[in-house]
């Protein structure tokens, strides 16, 4: 039996070294002599990287830094599942029927995620989170274990969108069910990367990379004036080399796979992506999904309802609606790979 955590999950605030290289990692340009700025730190369990080749005058990076920061803050204190004081932690404590206050931020996170849930019909499901923690992925820690199958199917009938109701105004959620609980997870750290990029918009910054837990978002150019080069993870740690790049300039890009938060048991992968409609983990070929869209948080919530799926219907699913993707699944021989038309155009070449 072996386990691997090499990155924390999102909104994990559990102590102890934060992870390494994001899913999704960044690759420069070589030979740029210009000096880039860069913003680093740790939260939700992860870390955030922004990059910013040019900055508008009178703005300093710190400045920039402390309001990212604060941003970043605001998601944690917020959406953690992982504090007992956050609003979605009292919205899963709170009593059936009863509307619980929430910011505005949290109900764009809740209103995106049901309409997520609603595409993808239930494949992304934000009350999927009991099962997440039942196969030993949340808050309580890592068990490692295969959970006993009456309580998996014990567990699948608490969950399901349906019974999460939303408003605007004032923002509130309310559940239609005993025990029904939120965990916006596989979007969360995509909007806080949206939040980022708005952020820098607003204060005028037209060149950002901006990265959180293998999220991505960019716009404008790098360093050396070319488009932003992302690296794209072979699904396997130990892999010397990506598995490919694209080329962007103004766009998100998000993967979701199998191969960072595992936990393997007699020779079978065991994943932090539930298939709600079985109540485990996905298990179907696919090691990784990739997704590129206009926001952040269409990436990530994409990139795991795709994931959840498998290779045949993930893939019908994006031609369907015009998705970017990338599926790579496993083989006899390594990985395979097979993208939509869309997503080939993005691809570059290999850097040197
Ligand atoms: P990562 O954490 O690597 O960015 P994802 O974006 O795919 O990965 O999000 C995975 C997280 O989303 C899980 O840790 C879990 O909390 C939550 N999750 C798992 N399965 C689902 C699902 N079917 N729908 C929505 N969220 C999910
Ligand atoms: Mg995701």
């Amino acid at each position: 039996m072996t386990r691997q955590y090499s990155r924390r999950t999102l909104l994990t605030a559990a102590a102890g070294a934060v992870g390494a290289a994001a899913v999704v990692s960044l690759i420069g340009r070589g030979g740029a002599a210009q000096e880039t700025t860069a913003l680093r730190g740790t939260i939700m369990g992860t870390t955030y990287r922004v990059t910013l080749p040019r900055l508008p005058a009178g703005v300093s990076a710190d400045t920039i830094g402390r309001e990212l920061r604060e941003i970043l803050d605001h998601v944690e204190a917020t959406m953690s599942t992982y504090r007992t004081d956050s609003e979605v932690s009292r919205f899963n404590c709170a009593a059936p029927d009863e509307w619980v206050p929430i910011s505005v931020g949290t109900s764009r996170v809740a209103a995106a995620a049901m309409e997520m849930a609603r595409l993808t019909e239930g494949a992304f499901d934000p009350t999927v989170g009991p099962l997440v923690d039942l196969w030993g992925f949340g808050p309580d820690g890592p068990s490692v274990r295969i959970p006993d199958a009456a309580a998996v199917v014990a567990m699948r009938r608490q969950i399901g969108y349906a019974a999460l109701e939303g408003r605007q105004d004032p923002p509130a959620l309310r559940k239609q069910r005993e025990g029904l609980r939120v965990d916006f997870s596989g979007i969360a750290e995509g909007f806080a990367v949206d939040q980022m990029a708005e952020t820098l918009d607003r204060i005028g910054v037209s060149d950002f990379l901006v990265e959180l837990g293998g999220e991505v978002r960019c716009r404008g150019s790098n360093v050396a004036g070319r488009s932003w080069t992302i690296a794209i993870e072979t699904p396997k740690l130990t892999a010397a080399r990506p598995q490919g790049h694209v080329e962007l300039t103004n766009a998100a890009i998000a993967t979701s796979g199998d191969y960072r938060k595992f936990f393997i048991v007699d020779g079978r992968r065991y994943s932090h992506v539930i298939d709600p409609r079985t109540g485990r983990p996905v298990d179907h070929g696919l090691a990784s999904v990739t997704v590129i869209a206009r926001s952040a948080m269409q990436s990530d919530a994409l990139s795991t309802a795709i994931f959840v799926m498998g290779p045949e219907a993930g893939f019908a699913f994006a031609e369907r609606h015009q998705i970017t993707a990338l599926l790579i699944s496993r083989s006899e021989t390594g990985f395979s790979e097979r993208m939509t038309a869309s997503f080939a155009r993005y691809r570059g070449e290999r850097p040197a």
